[in-house]
């Protein structure tokens, strides 16, 4: 550690919006450890398992990252005792709530260092993306504060374009194709229903709340990025300079830990998942997840199942929300897929959450059928994994857009209509109970890349390599980190 990295501390507020803020900020953390700097991850009593796990599995002897639990304000904010993530609030209804306890939480965090003397005092504050209170803890304590999204550089920059161009705005109807042509020569186009949330009419955490996320966006000193430069084509710089600010792409950051599976935390579930893939043949695992918080109609779900339980490729498939399905899907899933490692079906269920880096690092997985939700896309490229894509809501349908035409390393499933953000634990915000995507549709897609993707599998391949020199010392990453160090001191 040099003069200069031993007096840099950065504290890091992970947004409570679901697992998948949580992950890549405590990785940052420990990615900052690694490089000298002091960290102090902030977090709720919930969501501390999660955190403390994977700081555990950098710093067995916790050094220089601490880990400080502050109470969230639930039950004040009229919540249930220990809904600490959006995710888990049980009605939408109680979005406010939720906001109104992380303004409090906030005010908790500021009380605390301010009772702190100046050296025990953070450097640098990088902040998740709905923590828009951090700005002022940064403003009074004199330090840089830094944003991270969780979005690529691509679609921050897409964003960055529709809020200044207001494209949005003039749509005939949501049907309209709207073009964001930010980085040349490559169309990007989307419907407008598939704009993310800070442009549609109506969204589950409201325009007000999007509009203060904006502002906080425009008034922080930088963004931080779970990406690599040589990916998104020169999308962080552009970033930059159309924002003015610092662009730091410090990514893939889950190369902070080893892929395999971590012995203190496997689950049953888990070690079936591996054995499961240990019998299969190299490349030939369709591996099948929407993320965090992703669900779909159950007509849907049926669709999928029988695409999948028919096509020539063993599936691993994750099924979010398992336990709510109806009756008749729940019976479908029972008689046709193996949940439980016991039945002779190609399609393995796993009713819940899977060690989904160590999957997409096994050398049976060809292929990822995903929701494009960014961790996912950035962990498929880590792995070297092309995709299907089949995108839900938020920002995806523009990360599907840099999968398929941009890097070339994804087949699109061909959705159009987004699944309505599900924000709410257990039940599906979703109204459409039809599928939109039939068996035989999916199963196309899966055919074009498992049978005839082998361009795909090698650029994805390539993007791999490049990955990995990216973090290496001496790669990008590596140097962006250290002017992240650098500049908080
Ligand atoms: N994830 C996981 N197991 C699961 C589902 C998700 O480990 O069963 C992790 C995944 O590795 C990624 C994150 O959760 O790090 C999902 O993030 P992403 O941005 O892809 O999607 P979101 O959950 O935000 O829709």
């Amino acid at each position: 550690m040099d003069a200069t990295t031993s007096q840099s501390h950065f504290l890091l507020v992970p947004w409570f919006g679901s697992n998948s803020h949580i992950i890549p900020m405590t990785d940052i953390g420990c990615l900052l450890a690694s490089h000298g700097a002091l960290v102090t991850i902030i977090t709720t009593p919930a969501n501390l398992p999660l955190v403390q796990s994977r700081v555990d599995r950098v710093t067995p002897h916790g050094s220089g990252i601490a880990v400080t639990t502050i109470p969230f304000p639930a039950a004040e904010a009229g919540l249930p005792e220990g809904c600490e993530r959006l995710d888990l609030i049980p009605s939408p209804a109680m979005v406010p709530g939720f906001f109104n306890a992380n303004r409090q939480f906030g005010e908790a965090v500021a009380r605390h260092y301010g009772r702190q003397d100046a050296t025990r005092r953070p450097s640098c504050i990088i902040a998740g993306m709905c923590h828009t209170w951090a700005l002022g803890v940064a403003r009074e304590f004199g330090v840089p504060c830094y944003i991270f999204h969780g979005f690529g550089a691509f679609a921050l920059l897409c964003v960055d374009y529709l809020y200044k161009q207001r494209l949005h705005e003039v749509l005939a109807s949501a049907d309209e194709l709207v073009d964001i042509p930010v980085l040349q020569p490559f169309d990007c186009k989307v419907l407008g229903r598939q704009l993310p949330p800070h442009f549609l009419p109506s969204t589950s955490m409201g325009s007000g709340r999007m509009q203060e996320v904006r502002e906080f966006d425009m008034a922080v000193e930088g963004i931080v990025v779970n990406s690599f430069e040589e990916l998104e084509h020169g999308s962080a710089a552009l970033l930059g300079a159309a924002t003015g600010k610092k662009v730091l792409a410090v990514g893939p950051v889950s190369f902070c830990h080893a892929p395999s599976l971590d012995p203190r935390d496997v689950s049953d579930d888990a070690r079936r998942c591996m054995a499961w893939l240990d019998a299969k043949v190299a490349k030939s695992v369709v591996y099948v997840s929407f993320g965090s918080v992703g669900r779909m109609p159950p007509a849907q779900v049926m669709q999928l199942g029988m695409a999948l339980v028919s096509c020539p490729w063993p599936a691993l498939w994750v099924i979010n929300g398992a336990d709510t399905l109806p009756r008749d899907v729940k019976d479908w899933l029972r008689e046709n897929t193996d949940a439980d490692g016991v039945a002779q079906s190609r399609c393995h269920v796993v009713r819940g959450w899977a060690p989904q880096v160590a999957i997409l690092d096994h050398p049976a997985v060809g292929g990822f059928l995903t929701h494009c939700g960014w961790g996912s896309t950035l962990e498929s490229v880590a792995a070297g994994v092309p995709m299907i894509t089949w995108p839900l809501f938020a920002e995806q349908f523009i990360n599907e857009r840099l999968i398929v035409d941009v890097l070339g390393i994804g087949v699109s499933v061909g959705v159009t209509k987004p699944t309505e953000n599900v924000l709410t634990a257990g039940k599906l915000g979703a109204v459409e109970a039809k599928a939109e995507v039939g068996k035989e549709q999916v199963k196309k897609a899966l055919e074009r890349l498992m049978d005839e993707g082998e361009q795909m599998r090698m650029k994805a391949q390539e993007l791999k390599e490049k990955a990995k020199a990216a973090f290496v010392e001496g790669g990008s990453s590596y140097i962006n980190l250290e002017k992240l160090i650098h500049s908080s001191v």
